[in-house]
């Protein structure tokens, strides 16, 4: 798939993640999270503190799948080889086959 496609795909693959991590993640660790005494008041916040974090690792788990595992196709004229890009700022796609780079202006991850 072209690059414009991928792109967006990638930011489209991330929202799903972390609705779907935040939302399954909850209904297991929520009821759990209830399940605990009230007494254990400062114990529960870092869990539910420790529940935030695994969702935003686990979040970005199907984005990272999808941007470094699906390939998008190389823009060097008449390459049609597989660009894989990295996890990072900004997203440079790197063919498989010609080796051309292609950098462009959008950001995931740290920078
Ligand atoms: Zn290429």
């Amino acid at each position: 798939m072209p690059i414009w496609l991928h792109i967006p795909l990638t930011y489209v693959t991330l929202f799903v993640g972390f609705i779907f991590v935040a939302l399954s993640v909850w209904g297991l660790w929520g009821g759990l999270l209830n399940a605990i005494p009230d007494r254990l008041g400062g114990m529960k916040s870092l869990i539910g503190f420790g529940i935030a974090v695994a969702v935003l690792w686990l979040g970005h788990i199907p984005a990272w799948l999808f941007l470094t595992r699906v390939p998008a196709r190389c823009t060097q004229q008449g390459c049609k080889g597989r660009a894989y890009a990295a996890w990072a700022s900004p997203i440079a796609y790197t063919c498989s086959v010609c080796g051309h780079v292609r950098q462009t202006p959008f950001g995931i991850g740290k920078r």
